[in-house]
């Protein structure tokens, strides 16, 4: 499956055709609603365009989308500066990104800006030192080529705070939408109450004239909790969104002389609604980011724990499972024949039914270890359990080693004649394994099995039923071997 993000790894055509239009856009927007009529840039959006760019497509043609953004500056630039202070500022702005993009590249930023970490790393490369170096060399170029009058400190802050608002606004709401959202949203009705009342204050601060309603004080500063209870519920990318707009608005709200910080002169408002964007900035997107990254964290954790428990459970099957096997023959072992044993037993005495018990025991044992070999004795076991693990399976009775070379079955036939023909099938399906033994009088590997049937009753107990099983098999070796012997009903009573 192609990744979204694999599949925009290198800008198409059709994003080389739209950038400088976008750009050039962004240009008319900051002119339209963050220049003031004194030509003071509050924000400068469009250096954004190109870092977002660049950041979203980690540096793929870059040197072509940098010419496209750069063509589109100089146009936008052109109506308002002669042809070569055009250019020259177009030069500042580009080298603006290309040093914030090579800083965050050695600053090994994730381009995403999802952790806090990397949102400081982007503040540092961008908003701090990019756009002090433009703004330094803007107030440059335009004392010496401009011929601005204004001191060289003041023009380079001014330019340095807008360029820097700039991108702190910009580029992480343009990364937002441009990578896919990760989680729905589901609005509560809390969730409701806190957008319609961040509406009616929002409407409140565009209506304020001067930064007042009617004597009572109602600047953008308001809409700093807004921005906290936004990012607290609706994550970094409509964030982004509402700072972009409360910023753009405050601007605007300058530009059209609606004074939101009160009447005071225009560098000193620009100053104010610079550093209410920055911190709103800082409270908006700081905190998204911040719960975003923490968010995830959980996540993380939550999916290790899951998978932990996962492997766990795993293992604690495979002990379970390696705790009631014999490892050498794969079937059931002693304890799992103890509780199958007593699980029967009490299912029998309760329903009045008839239980099976056969123990069976290799004849000749020891002397086929003596002429073998024990590595074949364990093999002779193993094609023993394997005989009797088949018959199980077409019978539906328990099969577990007991112990040795000893195996015990427990069988719900219910009458006496059908455990006997049970018995007698498990020792001939033994003696068919043909498997050789010189020095027995059959001279194949044979059992000897003791069968005890019981309808359980209070009184009786497991220990005789076992004895008397037990005591059978010891008759069936005394008769001759290979043979089956079952148990006088009365021992075990
Ligand atoms: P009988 O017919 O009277 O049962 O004679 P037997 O030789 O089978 O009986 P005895 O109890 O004298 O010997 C049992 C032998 O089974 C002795 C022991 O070495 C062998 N044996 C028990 N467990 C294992 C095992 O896991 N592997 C192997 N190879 N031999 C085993
Ligand atoms: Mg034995
Ligand atoms: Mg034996």
């Amino acid at each position: 499956m192609i990744q979204r993000d694999q599949f925009w790894e290198r800008p198409n055509w059709l994003f080389c055709m739209l950038l400088p239009l976008f750009h050039f856009a962004s240009v008319k927007l900051t002119f339209f609603c963050a220049v003031t009529p004194e030509n003071v840039v509050v924000v400068w959006l469009p250096n954004a365009v190109l870092l977002a760019a660049l950041l979203r497509f980690r540096g793929q043609r870059a040197p072509l989308l940098a010419a496209l953004t750069f063509s589109s500056d100089v146009l936008a630039n052109l109506p308002v500066f002669p042809w070569y202070e055009a250019i020259l500022l177009s030069v500042v702005n580009l080298l603006e990104v290309v040093f914030t993009y090579q800083l965050m590249r050695r600053s090994g930023a994730s381009f995403r800006l999802q952790r806090l970490q990397d949102l400081i790393k982007f503040i540092l490369s961008g908003p701090v030192a990019g756009a002090l170096l433009a703004g330094l060399m803007a107030a440059f170029v335009l004392q010496k080529a401009g011929g601005v009058t204004t001191s060289y400190f003041t023009l380079a802050r001014l330019w340095w705070f807008g360029d820097g608002l700039g991108l702190l606004i910009y580029t992480p709401l343009l990364l937002a939408f441009t990578h896919p959202s990760q989680q729905p949203l589901k609005l509560t009705r809390l969730d409701d109450l806190a957008l319609a009342l961040t509406l009616i204050l929002a409407t409140a601060v565009l209506s304020a004239h001067g930064g007042e309603i009617d004597g009572v004080s109602v600047t953008p500063t308001l809409l700093m909790p807004a921005a906290a209870v936004i990012a607290f519920r609706f994550g970094p990318r409509l964030t982004t969104l509402f700072v972009a707009l409360v910023s753009l608005s405050t601007a605007m709200m300058m530009t059209t002389g609606l004074k939101p910080f009160g009447d005071v002169p225009i560098h000193l408002e620009t100053v104010r609604a610079q550093e209410f964007i920055l911190t709103l900035c800082m409270v908006g997107i700081g905190f998204a980011v911040l719960l975003n990254e923490l968010q995830t964290r959980e996540r993380e954790l939550e999916n290790r724990v899951r998978e932990r428990t996962r492997e766990l459970e795993v293992s604690n099957r495979a002990l379970a499972t390696m705790s009631i096997t014999d490892s050498l023959t794969g079937i059931a072992n002693r304890r799992r024949f103890d509780e199958i044993l007593a699980a029967e037993w009490s299912r029998a005495r309760r329903g009045k039914q008839a239980l099976t018990l056969a123990m069976l025991d290799v004849d000749l044992f020891k002397q086929y270890n003596d002429n073998y070999g024990h590595q074949a004795g364990d093999e002779a076991l193993c094609r023993v359990a394997e005989a009797l693990t088949a018959h199980i399976r077409r019978s539906g009775d328990f099969v577990a080693r007991y112990g040795g070379e000893e195996f015990a079955i427990i069988s719900q036939s219910n009458a006496e004649d059908q455990s006997l023909e049970m018995a007698s099938m498990v020792c001939r399906s033994v003696e068919d394994l043909a498997l050789p033994h010189e020095t027995s009088p059959f001279d194949v590997l044979t059992v000897s099995v003791g069968v005890a049937v019981i309808t359980p009753d209070e009184g009786d107990a497991i220990a005789s039923f076992l004895k008397a099983a037990d005591t059978a098999l010891y008759r069936a070796k005394q008769l001759g071997r290979n043979r089956v012997e079952q148990a006088d009903v009365g021992m075990m009573i």
